[in-house]
Protein backbone atom coordinates (compact mmCIF):
# COMPACT_ATOMS: atom_id res chain seq x y z
CA UNK A 1 0.00 0.00 0.00
CA UNK A 2 1.72 3.48 -0.99
CA UNK A 3 2.33 5.71 1.98
CA UNK A 4 1.86 9.46 1.45
CA UNK A 5 4.29 12.12 3.75
CA UNK A 6 3.35 15.63 4.86
CA UNK A 7 6.45 18.19 4.39
CA UNK A 8 7.31 20.41 7.09
CA UNK A 9 10.13 22.45 7.35
CA UNK A 10 11.72 21.10 4.33
CA UNK A 11 11.46 17.67 5.15
CA UNK A 12 9.42 14.65 4.81
CA UNK A 13 7.81 13.15 7.50
CA UNK A 14 5.20 10.37 8.96
CA UNK A 15 1.92 12.39 10.66
CA UNK A 16 0.92 11.72 14.10
CA UNK A 17 -1.53 8.75 12.38
CA UNK A 18 -2.74 7.33 8.87
CA UNK A 19 -5.67 7.15 7.67
CA UNK A 20 -7.04 5.71 4.75
CA UNK A 21 -7.75 7.29 1.31
CA UNK A 22 -10.10 5.75 -1.35
CA UNK A 23 -10.17 5.47 -4.75
CA UNK A 24 -13.49 7.22 -5.93
CA UNK A 25 -13.45 4.61 -9.30
CA UNK A 26 -13.94 1.60 -6.89
CA UNK A 27 -14.26 2.66 -3.95
CA UNK A 28 -11.20 0.51 -2.59
CA UNK A 29 -8.76 1.73 0.13
CA UNK A 30 -5.25 2.51 -2.36
CA UNK A 31 -3.19 4.95 -0.08
CA UNK A 32 -2.18 6.05 2.96
CA UNK A 33 -2.21 9.39 4.20
CA UNK A 34 -0.73 11.10 7.21
CA UNK A 35 -2.92 12.83 9.64
CA UNK A 36 -1.14 16.04 10.48
CA UNK A 37 -2.64 15.83 14.17
CA UNK A 38 -2.18 19.21 16.71
CA UNK A 39 1.80 18.62 16.84
CA UNK A 40 1.76 18.07 13.39
CA UNK A 41 0.11 21.93 12.86
CA UNK A 42 2.03 23.32 15.62
CA UNK A 43 5.00 22.49 13.71
CA UNK A 44 4.29 23.06 10.32
CA UNK A 45 3.02 26.97 11.33
CA UNK A 46 6.68 27.30 13.79
CA UNK A 47 8.67 26.44 10.40
CA UNK A 48 6.38 29.31 8.66
CA UNK A 49 6.94 31.18 11.15
CA UNK A 50 10.81 30.59 11.78
CA UNK A 51 11.13 30.79 7.94
CA UNK A 52 8.91 33.92 7.55
CA UNK A 53 11.78 36.20 9.77
CA UNK A 54 14.95 34.23 8.26
CA UNK A 55 17.36 35.98 6.79
CA UNK A 56 17.32 33.16 3.65
CA UNK A 57 13.36 34.19 2.68
CA UNK A 58 13.14 37.84 4.39
CA UNK A 59 16.46 38.89 2.17
CA UNK A 60 15.61 37.67 -0.13
CA UNK A 61 14.96 40.29 -3.02
CA UNK A 62 11.66 40.24 -4.58
CA UNK A 63 13.57 39.01 -7.94
CA UNK A 64 15.45 36.41 -6.88
CA UNK A 65 11.76 34.94 -5.41
CA UNK A 66 10.18 35.62 -8.64
CA UNK A 67 13.12 33.28 -10.18
CA UNK A 68 12.51 30.71 -7.75
CA UNK A 69 8.54 30.51 -8.46
CA UNK A 70 9.46 30.19 -12.00
CA UNK A 71 11.43 27.60 -11.16
CA UNK A 72 8.76 26.19 -9.83
CA UNK A 73 6.27 26.48 -12.46
CA UNK A 74 8.79 24.84 -14.88
CA UNK A 75 9.13 21.41 -12.67
CA UNK A 76 4.87 21.43 -12.61
CA UNK A 77 5.05 21.82 -16.12
CA UNK A 78 7.48 19.23 -16.34
CA UNK A 79 5.75 16.75 -13.73
CA UNK A 80 2.23 17.67 -14.34
CA UNK A 81 1.37 13.97 -16.06
CA UNK A 82 2.31 12.53 -12.79
CA UNK A 83 0.42 15.03 -10.54
CA UNK A 84 -2.98 14.45 -12.84
CA UNK A 85 -2.74 11.00 -12.37
CA UNK A 86 -2.32 11.16 -8.70
CA UNK A 87 -4.96 13.85 -8.57
CA UNK A 88 -7.14 11.58 -11.17
CA UNK A 89 -6.61 8.33 -8.95
CA UNK A 90 -6.99 10.04 -5.59
CA UNK A 91 -10.30 11.90 -6.46
CA UNK A 92 -11.79 10.88 -9.28
CA UNK A 93 -11.29 13.99 -11.37
CA UNK A 94 -11.15 12.61 -15.16
CA UNK A 95 -7.62 12.75 -16.65
CA UNK A 96 -8.79 14.58 -19.94
CA UNK A 97 -9.20 17.54 -17.35
CA UNK A 98 -6.77 16.97 -14.60
CA UNK A 99 -3.61 16.95 -17.26
CA UNK A 100 -4.94 20.35 -18.90
CA UNK A 101 -5.75 22.37 -15.76
CA UNK A 102 -2.13 20.95 -14.16
CA UNK A 103 -0.36 22.41 -17.14
CA UNK A 104 -2.11 25.58 -16.61
CA UNK A 105 -1.34 25.74 -13.26
CA UNK A 106 2.24 26.58 -13.94
CA UNK A 107 0.58 29.33 -15.88
CA UNK A 108 -0.48 31.00 -12.34
CA UNK A 109 3.04 30.46 -10.62
CA UNK A 110 4.26 31.77 -13.72
CA UNK A 111 2.34 34.91 -13.28
CA UNK A 112 2.81 35.19 -9.91
CA UNK A 113 6.33 34.67 -10.25
CA UNK A 114 6.25 38.15 -12.88
CA UNK A 115 4.98 40.02 -9.98
CA UNK A 116 6.63 39.26 -7.29
CA UNK A 117 8.83 42.13 -8.08
CA UNK A 118 6.62 44.64 -9.28
CA UNK A 119 4.54 44.93 -5.93
CA UNK A 120 5.63 49.01 -5.07
CA UNK A 121 4.72 51.29 -2.52
CA UNK A 122 4.79 54.67 -3.13
CA UNK A 123 5.62 58.12 -2.45
CA UNK A 124 3.43 60.46 -0.56
CA UNK A 125 3.47 64.63 -1.06
CA UNK A 126 2.24 65.27 2.54
CA UNK A 127 0.82 68.59 3.87
CA UNK A 128 4.18 69.24 5.70
CA UNK A 129 7.79 70.85 4.93
CA UNK A 130 10.77 69.03 5.41
CA UNK A 131 8.88 65.33 5.41
CA UNK A 132 8.94 62.34 3.16
CA UNK A 133 6.46 60.12 3.37
CA UNK A 134 6.14 56.79 2.00
CA UNK A 135 4.41 53.57 1.94
CA UNK A 136 6.29 50.36 1.80
CA UNK A 137 4.65 46.93 0.92
CA UNK A 138 5.54 44.51 3.42
CA UNK A 139 4.26 40.66 3.15
CA UNK A 140 1.62 40.29 5.90
CA UNK A 141 2.99 37.43 7.56
CA UNK A 142 1.97 33.08 7.90
CA UNK A 143 -0.87 32.39 6.23
CA UNK A 144 -3.22 29.20 6.66
CA UNK A 145 -4.03 27.86 3.32
CA UNK A 146 -6.94 25.57 3.33
CA UNK A 147 -8.51 23.82 0.56
CA UNK A 148 -11.19 20.87 -0.80
CA UNK A 149 -10.61 18.21 -2.64
CA UNK A 150 -11.76 19.40 -6.50
CA UNK A 151 -8.61 20.64 -8.20
CA UNK A 152 -6.45 20.61 -5.51
CA UNK A 153 -3.26 22.16 -7.49
CA UNK A 154 -5.26 25.02 -8.97
CA UNK A 155 -6.86 26.37 -5.99
CA UNK A 156 -3.61 25.69 -3.62
CA UNK A 157 -1.95 27.75 -6.80
CA UNK A 158 -3.75 30.47 -6.64
CA UNK A 159 -3.04 31.20 -2.66
CA UNK A 160 0.73 29.64 -2.92
CA UNK A 161 1.65 31.73 -5.86
CA UNK A 162 0.55 35.08 -4.72
CA UNK A 163 1.60 34.68 -1.04
CA UNK A 164 4.93 33.53 -1.87
CA UNK A 165 5.46 36.54 -4.65
CA UNK A 166 4.42 38.86 -1.97
CA UNK A 167 6.71 37.18 0.61
CA UNK A 168 4.74 35.18 2.93
CA UNK A 169 5.40 32.02 4.20
CA UNK A 170 2.18 29.75 3.78
CA UNK A 171 1.21 26.26 5.97
CA UNK A 172 -1.14 24.43 3.70
CA UNK A 173 -3.95 21.76 4.57
CA UNK A 174 -4.80 19.58 1.60
CA UNK A 175 -8.43 18.50 1.82
CA UNK A 176 -8.62 14.92 4.11
CA UNK A 177 -10.75 13.51 0.66
CA UNK A 178 -7.48 12.69 -2.15
CA UNK A 179 -4.81 15.05 -0.72
CA UNK A 180 -2.48 12.95 -2.66
CA UNK A 181 -1.62 14.98 -5.44
CA UNK A 182 -0.55 18.00 -3.31
CA UNK A 183 1.47 15.83 -0.87
CA UNK A 184 3.19 14.63 -4.56
CA UNK A 185 3.44 18.83 -5.31
CA UNK A 186 5.53 18.99 -2.03
CA UNK A 187 8.50 16.86 -3.54
CA UNK A 188 8.31 19.51 -6.63
CA UNK A 189 8.51 22.46 -4.65
CA UNK A 190 11.13 20.63 -2.36
CA UNK A 191 13.03 20.85 -5.89
CA UNK A 192 12.88 24.26 -6.79
CA UNK A 193 15.17 25.40 -3.54
CA UNK A 194 13.01 27.34 -1.86
CA UNK A 195 14.54 28.19 2.06
CA UNK A 196 12.97 25.48 4.39
CA UNK A 197 9.68 26.06 6.00
CA UNK A 198 8.71 28.60 3.24
CA UNK A 199 5.57 26.23 2.30
CA UNK A 200 4.52 23.41 4.36
CA UNK A 201 1.99 20.77 3.05
CA UNK A 202 0.06 19.00 5.45
CA UNK A 203 -3.11 17.22 5.66
CA UNK A 204 -5.63 16.03 8.45
CA UNK A 205 -9.80 16.53 8.66
CA UNK A 206 -11.68 19.39 10.33
CA UNK A 207 -9.19 18.70 13.81
CA UNK A 208 -5.97 19.97 11.64
CA UNK A 209 -7.93 22.35 10.10
CA UNK A 210 -9.46 24.54 12.85
CA UNK A 211 -6.32 24.24 14.86
CA UNK A 212 -4.31 26.01 11.82
CA UNK A 213 -7.10 28.64 11.12
CA UNK A 214 -7.35 29.41 15.04
CA UNK A 215 -3.06 28.86 15.24
CA UNK A 216 -2.15 32.65 17.10
CA UNK A 217 0.94 33.25 14.58
CA UNK A 218 -1.17 33.08 11.33
CA UNK A 219 -2.41 36.31 10.18
CA UNK A 220 -4.72 35.06 7.13
CA UNK A 221 -6.55 32.43 6.73
CA UNK A 222 -7.19 31.82 2.69
CA UNK A 223 -10.08 29.01 2.71
CA UNK A 224 -11.78 27.77 -0.30
CA UNK A 225 -15.07 25.15 0.78
CA UNK A 226 -18.31 24.81 1.44
CA UNK A 227 -20.22 28.16 3.58
CA UNK A 228 -20.82 25.78 6.55
CA UNK A 229 -17.07 25.24 7.41
CA UNK A 230 -16.32 28.77 6.35
CA UNK A 231 -18.39 29.82 9.27
CA UNK A 232 -16.12 27.64 11.21
CA UNK A 233 -12.84 29.25 9.96
CA UNK A 234 -14.04 33.06 10.81
CA UNK A 235 -15.18 31.78 14.25
CA UNK A 236 -11.69 30.48 14.64
CA UNK A 237 -9.80 33.29 12.92
CA UNK A 238 -11.38 35.79 15.02
CA UNK A 239 -9.35 34.06 18.34
CA UNK A 240 -6.72 36.19 16.58
CA UNK A 241 -7.97 38.77 14.47
CA UNK A 242 -6.73 37.45 11.66
CA UNK A 243 -8.09 38.41 7.99
CA UNK A 244 -9.69 36.00 5.23
CA UNK A 245 -10.48 35.44 2.09
CA UNK A 246 -13.08 32.98 1.56
CA UNK A 247 -13.75 30.90 -1.59
CA UNK A 248 -16.87 29.35 -1.38
CA UNK A 249 -20.00 27.63 -3.38
CA UNK A 250 -22.34 28.77 -5.73
CA UNK A 251 -25.80 28.29 -7.13
CA UNK A 252 -25.20 30.59 -10.32
CA UNK A 253 -27.58 30.94 -13.11
CA UNK A 254 -26.85 30.05 -16.65
CA UNK A 255 -29.16 32.53 -18.99
CA UNK A 256 -30.59 31.85 -22.45
CA UNK A 257 -32.37 34.83 -24.32
CA UNK A 258 -33.93 32.90 -27.63
CA UNK A 259 -32.06 35.26 -29.65
CA UNK A 260 -28.64 33.30 -28.33
CA UNK A 261 -26.79 31.24 -30.88
CA UNK A 262 -28.55 28.12 -29.26
CA UNK A 263 -25.64 25.27 -30.22
CA UNK A 264 -22.94 27.13 -28.27
CA UNK A 265 -25.12 27.89 -25.53
CA UNK A 266 -26.18 24.28 -25.19
CA UNK A 267 -22.52 22.88 -25.65
CA UNK A 268 -21.35 25.35 -22.80
CA UNK A 269 -24.62 24.52 -20.30
CA UNK A 270 -23.31 21.00 -21.18
CA UNK A 271 -19.94 21.38 -19.51
CA UNK A 272 -20.61 24.85 -17.47
CA UNK A 273 -22.40 21.53 -15.60
CA UNK A 274 -21.14 18.68 -16.25
CA UNK A 275 -17.50 19.37 -16.24
CA UNK A 276 -15.98 17.74 -13.22
CA UNK A 277 -18.71 15.75 -12.73
CA UNK A 278 -20.56 18.84 -11.40
CA UNK A 279 -17.64 19.21 -8.36
CA UNK A 280 -17.17 22.92 -9.36
CA UNK A 281 -17.52 25.79 -7.61
CA UNK A 282 -18.72 27.70 -10.56
CA UNK A 283 -20.69 24.82 -12.01
CA UNK A 284 -23.87 26.74 -13.94
CA UNK A 285 -26.11 24.75 -11.70
CA UNK A 286 -29.01 26.62 -12.64
CA UNK A 287 -30.38 27.19 -15.91
CA UNK A 288 -32.68 29.94 -16.67
CA UNK A 289 -34.10 29.49 -20.06
CA UNK A 290 -36.54 31.63 -21.89
CA UNK A 291 -39.93 30.20 -22.26
CA UNK A 292 -40.29 30.60 -25.83
CA UNK A 293 -37.31 28.31 -26.80
CA UNK A 294 -37.12 25.99 -23.35
CA UNK A 295 -38.58 22.71 -24.75
CA UNK A 296 -36.42 22.76 -28.07
CA UNK A 297 -33.46 23.67 -25.26
CA UNK A 298 -34.12 20.96 -22.74
CA UNK A 299 -34.60 18.31 -25.92
CA UNK A 300 -30.94 18.92 -27.26
CA UNK A 301 -29.83 19.24 -23.67
CA UNK A 302 -31.44 15.98 -23.06
CA UNK A 303 -29.51 14.18 -26.14
CA UNK A 304 -26.64 15.60 -25.22
CA UNK A 305 -26.50 14.85 -21.44
CA UNK A 306 -27.48 11.05 -22.61
CA UNK A 307 -24.83 10.79 -24.83
CA UNK A 308 -21.97 11.70 -21.94
CA UNK A 309 -19.42 8.89 -21.82
CA UNK A 310 -19.85 8.01 -18.41
CA UNK A 311 -16.48 5.78 -17.29
CA UNK A 312 -12.75 5.15 -15.20
CA UNK A 313 -11.38 8.31 -14.39
CA UNK A 314 -7.74 7.55 -16.07
CA UNK A 315 -9.18 6.73 -19.34
CA UNK A 316 -9.21 9.40 -22.23
CA UNK A 317 -12.69 8.99 -23.43
CA UNK A 318 -14.52 9.34 -20.23
CA UNK A 319 -16.59 12.55 -20.03
CA UNK A 320 -17.60 12.06 -16.65
CA UNK A 321 -16.27 10.31 -13.98
CA UNK A 322 -17.41 9.44 -9.95
CA UNK A 323 -17.67 11.88 -7.61
CA UNK A 324 -15.52 12.13 -4.99
CA UNK A 325 -16.76 10.19 -2.30
CA UNK A 326 -20.20 8.20 -1.62
CA UNK A 327 -21.03 10.95 0.61
CA UNK A 328 -21.46 13.56 -2.16
CA UNK A 329 -23.09 10.63 -4.21
CA UNK A 330 -25.99 9.98 -1.25
CA UNK A 331 -26.20 13.86 -1.13
CA UNK A 332 -27.04 14.15 -4.50
CA UNK A 333 -29.58 11.27 -4.58
CA UNK A 334 -31.12 12.87 -1.51
CA UNK A 335 -31.42 16.47 -2.60
CA UNK A 336 -32.92 14.74 -6.19
CA UNK A 337 -35.95 12.70 -3.88
CA UNK A 338 -36.69 15.57 -2.15
CA UNK A 339 -36.82 18.09 -5.27
CA UNK A 340 -39.12 15.46 -6.92
CA UNK A 341 -41.80 15.20 -4.21
CA UNK A 342 -41.87 18.95 -4.34
CA UNK A 343 -42.76 19.27 -7.31
CA UNK A 344 -39.76 19.03 -9.92
CA UNK A 345 -39.70 16.87 -13.00
CA UNK A 346 -36.97 15.08 -14.19
CA UNK A 347 -35.49 15.05 -17.49
CA UNK A 348 -32.75 12.70 -17.63
CA UNK A 349 -30.96 10.70 -14.89
CA UNK A 350 -31.66 10.82 -11.22
CA UNK A 351 -30.64 7.61 -9.69
CA UNK A 352 -27.23 6.76 -8.76
CA UNK A 353 -25.15 3.79 -10.72
CA UNK A 354 -25.41 0.91 -10.05
CA UNK A 355 -21.92 -0.18 -10.12
CA UNK A 356 -18.79 -0.28 -7.96
CA UNK A 357 -17.34 3.20 -7.27
CA UNK A 358 -19.00 6.44 -6.24
CA UNK A 359 -20.49 7.30 -10.01
CA UNK A 360 -23.62 9.71 -10.80
CA UNK A 361 -25.21 10.10 -13.98
CA UNK A 362 -25.86 13.30 -15.79
CA UNK A 363 -29.44 14.82 -14.23
CA UNK A 364 -31.67 17.06 -15.49
CA UNK A 365 -34.64 18.40 -13.27
CA UNK A 366 -37.16 20.88 -14.49
CA UNK A 367 -38.43 23.11 -11.63
CA UNK A 368 -40.65 25.43 -13.85
CA UNK A 369 -43.43 24.72 -12.26
CA UNK A 370 -41.59 24.23 -8.71
CA UNK A 371 -40.33 27.12 -8.49
CA UNK A 372 -39.65 26.84 -4.53
CA UNK A 373 -37.75 23.07 -5.13
CA UNK A 374 -34.84 22.89 -2.94
CA UNK A 375 -32.66 21.61 -6.02
CA UNK A 376 -32.97 25.57 -7.44
CA UNK A 377 -31.66 26.99 -4.01
CA UNK A 378 -29.33 24.25 -2.77
CA UNK A 379 -25.56 23.42 -3.60
CA UNK A 380 -25.55 19.51 -5.05
CA UNK A 381 -21.75 20.08 -6.19
CA UNK A 382 -22.71 16.88 -8.38
CA UNK A 383 -23.71 16.29 -12.21
CA UNK A 384 -27.59 17.44 -11.41
CA UNK A 385 -29.08 20.31 -13.51
CA UNK A 386 -32.30 22.52 -12.52
CA UNK A 387 -34.29 24.27 -15.06
CA UNK A 388 -36.60 27.25 -14.93
CA UNK A 389 -37.99 29.25 -17.30
CA UNK A 390 -38.47 33.10 -17.74
CA UNK A 391 -41.06 34.96 -20.25
CA UNK A 392 -39.57 38.85 -19.85
CA UNK A 393 -35.61 40.14 -19.03
CA UNK A 394 -37.09 41.40 -15.91
CA UNK A 395 -38.22 38.07 -14.95
CA UNK A 396 -34.67 36.96 -16.23
CA UNK A 397 -33.00 39.03 -13.79
CA UNK A 398 -35.30 38.15 -10.78
CA UNK A 399 -34.76 34.76 -11.08
CA UNK A 400 -30.78 34.66 -11.84
CA UNK A 401 -30.39 36.77 -8.75
CA UNK A 402 -33.04 34.74 -6.28
CA UNK A 403 -30.25 33.23 -4.72
CA UNK A 404 -28.22 33.83 -1.28
CA UNK A 405 -24.69 32.82 -3.57
CA UNK A 406 -23.34 35.31 -5.99
CA UNK A 407 -20.02 33.50 -7.36
CA UNK A 408 -20.77 33.01 -11.22
CA UNK A 409 -23.10 33.58 -13.89
CA UNK A 410 -23.66 32.85 -17.71
CA UNK A 411 -25.52 34.91 -20.15
CA UNK A 412 -26.02 33.94 -24.14
CA UNK A 413 -27.80 36.33 -25.98
CA UNK A 414 -26.75 38.06 -29.40
CA UNK A 415 -28.46 41.47 -28.44
CA UNK A 416 -25.54 43.87 -26.90
CA UNK A 417 -27.41 46.30 -25.26
CA UNK A 418 -29.76 43.63 -23.16
CA UNK A 419 -26.55 41.75 -22.37
CA UNK A 420 -25.22 45.63 -20.80
CA UNK A 421 -28.43 45.99 -18.90
CA UNK A 422 -27.69 42.30 -17.62
CA UNK A 423 -24.07 42.44 -16.82
CA UNK A 424 -25.36 45.30 -14.55
CA UNK A 425 -28.08 43.82 -12.85
CA UNK A 426 -26.72 40.26 -12.38
CA UNK A 427 -25.70 39.78 -9.05
CA UNK A 428 -22.37 37.87 -9.02
CA UNK A 429 -18.86 38.41 -8.67
CA UNK A 430 -18.36 37.03 -12.79
CA UNK A 431 -20.68 37.44 -15.43
CA UNK A 432 -19.45 35.48 -18.58
CA UNK A 433 -20.93 36.53 -21.85
CA UNK A 434 -21.48 33.68 -24.43
CA UNK A 435 -19.09 31.95 -23.13
CA UNK A 436 -18.96 29.92 -19.64
CA UNK A 437 -15.93 28.36 -17.26
CA UNK A 438 -13.43 30.64 -18.38
CA UNK A 439 -10.33 31.44 -16.12
CA UNK A 440 -7.17 32.93 -16.15
CA UNK A 441 -4.15 33.81 -13.89
CA UNK A 442 -4.71 37.31 -14.65
CA UNK A 443 -8.89 37.75 -14.14
CA UNK A 444 -9.72 38.50 -10.67
CA UNK A 445 -12.32 35.07 -9.44
CA UNK A 446 -14.43 35.61 -6.44
CA UNK A 447 -17.99 35.83 -5.14
CA UNK A 448 -20.03 37.68 -2.45
CA UNK A 449 -22.79 36.91 -0.18
CA UNK A 450 -22.87 32.67 0.45
CA UNK A 451 -20.15 32.31 -1.89
CA UNK A 452 -17.58 34.20 0.47
CA UNK A 453 -15.76 36.86 -0.16
CA UNK A 454 -12.13 38.35 -1.49
CA UNK A 455 -10.77 38.07 -4.94
CA UNK A 456 -8.27 35.60 -6.36
CA UNK A 457 -5.97 35.76 -9.74
CA UNK A 458 -5.05 39.01 -10.85
CA UNK A 459 -2.18 42.08 -8.80
CA UNK A 460 -4.80 42.39 -6.14
CA UNK A 461 -4.64 39.04 -5.01
CA UNK A 462 -0.68 39.74 -4.34
CA UNK A 463 -1.51 43.17 -2.90
CA UNK A 464 -4.06 41.23 -0.28
CA UNK A 465 -1.00 39.38 0.82
CA UNK A 466 0.93 42.65 1.61
CA UNK A 467 0.64 45.00 4.45
CA UNK A 468 1.23 48.87 3.94
CA UNK A 469 3.83 50.25 6.80
CA UNK A 470 3.96 54.41 6.63
CA UNK A 471 7.43 56.18 7.09
CA UNK A 472 7.89 59.10 8.22
CA UNK A 473 11.15 60.91 7.69
CA UNK A 474 12.38 64.90 8.86
CA UNK A 475 14.37 66.06 5.79
CA UNK A 476 15.12 69.31 8.04
CA UNK A 477 18.52 69.24 10.08
CA UNK A 478 17.48 72.05 12.65
CA UNK A 479 17.38 70.63 15.83
CA UNK A 480 13.74 69.80 17.26
CA UNK A 481 12.80 72.25 19.97
CA UNK A 482 11.78 71.39 23.12
CA UNK A 483 7.99 70.90 23.69
CA UNK A 484 7.49 72.16 26.69
CA UNK A 485 9.64 75.32 26.45
CA UNK A 486 7.00 78.58 25.61
CA UNK A 487 7.88 80.62 22.91
P1 LIG B 1 -15.49 21.66 3.11
O1 LIG B 1 -15.86 23.03 3.48
O2 LIG B 1 -16.15 20.52 3.77
O3 LIG B 1 -13.92 21.39 3.31
C1 LIG B 1 -12.95 22.24 2.79
C2 LIG B 1 -11.70 22.16 3.63
O4 LIG B 1 -11.96 22.65 4.94
C3 LIG B 1 -11.14 20.76 3.81
O5 LIG B 1 -9.73 20.81 3.69
C4 LIG B 1 -11.55 20.41 5.23
O6 LIG B 1 -10.69 19.49 5.86
C5 LIG B 1 -11.45 21.75 5.91
N1 LIG B 1 -12.23 21.86 7.14
C6 LIG B 1 -13.32 21.17 7.49
N2 LIG B 1 -13.76 21.58 8.72
C7 LIG B 1 -12.92 22.55 9.13
C8 LIG B 1 -12.86 23.38 10.29
N3 LIG B 1 -13.73 23.28 11.28
N4 LIG B 1 -11.86 24.29 10.37
C9 LIG B 1 -10.97 24.43 9.36
N5 LIG B 1 -10.97 23.66 8.25
C10 LIG B 1 -11.94 22.73 8.12
O7 LIG B 1 -15.68 21.65 1.55
P2 LIG B 1 -15.76 20.41 0.64
O8 LIG B 1 -17.06 19.75 0.91
O9 LIG B 1 -14.49 19.62 0.74
O10 LIG B 1 -15.76 21.13 -0.79
C11 LIG B 1 -16.89 21.51 -1.43
C12 LIG B 1 -17.19 22.98 -1.24
O11 LIG B 1 -16.13 23.80 -1.71
C13 LIG B 1 -18.39 23.38 -2.08
O12 LIG B 1 -19.27 24.20 -1.35
C14 LIG B 1 -17.78 24.15 -3.23
O13 LIG B 1 -18.64 25.01 -3.89
C15 LIG B 1 -16.63 24.83 -2.58
N6 LIG B 1 -15.64 25.23 -3.59
C16 LIG B 1 -15.47 26.58 -3.86
C17 LIG B 1 -14.56 26.99 -4.82
C18 LIG B 1 -14.35 28.45 -5.12
O14 LIG B 1 -13.30 28.80 -5.64
N7 LIG B 1 -15.27 29.34 -4.82
C19 LIG B 1 -13.81 26.05 -5.51
C20 LIG B 1 -14.01 24.72 -5.22
C21 LIG B 1 -14.92 24.33 -4.25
Amino acid sequence: MQQFQQYIDGAFSDGTSWFDSLDPATGAVWAQMPEAGEDGVNQAVDAAERAFFSPEWAGMTATARGKLLLRLADLIAENAPRLAELETRDTGKIIRETSAQIAYVAEYYRYYAGLADKIEGAHLPVDKPDMEVWLRREPIGVVAAVVPWNSQLFLSAVKIGPALAAGCTVVLKASEEGPAPMLEFARIFDQAGFPKGVLNVITGGPVAGATLTSHPKVVHVAFTGGPETARHIVRNSAENLASTSLELGGKSPFIVFEDADIESAVNAQISGIFAATGQSCVSGSRLVVQASIKDAFLKRLKEKAEAIVIGAPDDMATEVGPLCTERQRQTAQHLIKRSLQQGAKLITGGEALEREGFYFPPTILDCSDARDAECLSNEFFGPVLSVTSFDTEDEAIAIANDTAFGLASGLFTQNLTRAHRMIRAIRAGIVWVNTYRAVSPIAPFGGHGLSGHGREGGLQAALDYTKIKTVWLRTSDDPIPDPFVMR
